[in-house]
């Protein structure tokens, strides 16, 4: 399957302002890299972001559950309704279905300049591959929530 369209994600935490700003600079028209690929750029949390907070109400990056979205007292919470938002816009089911999503953070962690995989299909391998090899980047595999790494999974 060839990829079409590619969602970039800053801001998925309000208080990390470098990836918004990264963004901006990536989205310049001199820096465009399209090669036939769609890009759609978006805040993730623009709520936090507007606050300079790290969320409303939950984490959004622990939002992305389906059993709990289903809870009428959780759907009250901004990322809740904001987690739907982003997958009913931009999942395999979407209106703008995107089959790569690269969402950039910062950290305190020491853990230096990175990729974290959440995917297991095989072009998200071949995607951090490709990364590693340009950049030599290390690469975590994110294995503690397993709800996490369905977000944009093939069906
Ligand atoms: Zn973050």
């Amino acid at each position: 399957m060839t990829v079409q369209r590619i969602l970039i994600v800053s801001g998925t935490h309000g208080n990390e302002i470098n990836p918004v700003w990264a963004v901006k600079q990536f989205n310049r028209e001199e820096n465009s890299l399209n090669h036939g690929i769609e890009y759609e750029y978006i805040i993730g949390n623009p709520a936090a972001y507007k606050k300079g907070c790290r969320y409303i109400d939950v984490d959004l990056n622990r939002s992305f559950k389906v059993s709990e979205n289903s809870d009428p007292h959780k759907n009250s919470f901004y990322e809740i309704n904001r987690a739907n938002f982003l997958v009913d816009q931009f999942g395999i089911y979407g209106s703008k279905p995107c089959q790569i999503a690269i969402d950039l953070h910062t950290t305190t962690a020491n853990m230096g300049t990175c990729i974290v995989l959440y995917g297991r299909r095989f072009k998200d391998f071949c995607l951090a591959a490709l990364l590693q090899n340009k950049f030599g980047l290390p690469i975590y595999l994110h294995e503690k929530d397993k709800d996490q790494t369905g977000f944009l999974v093939e069906a």
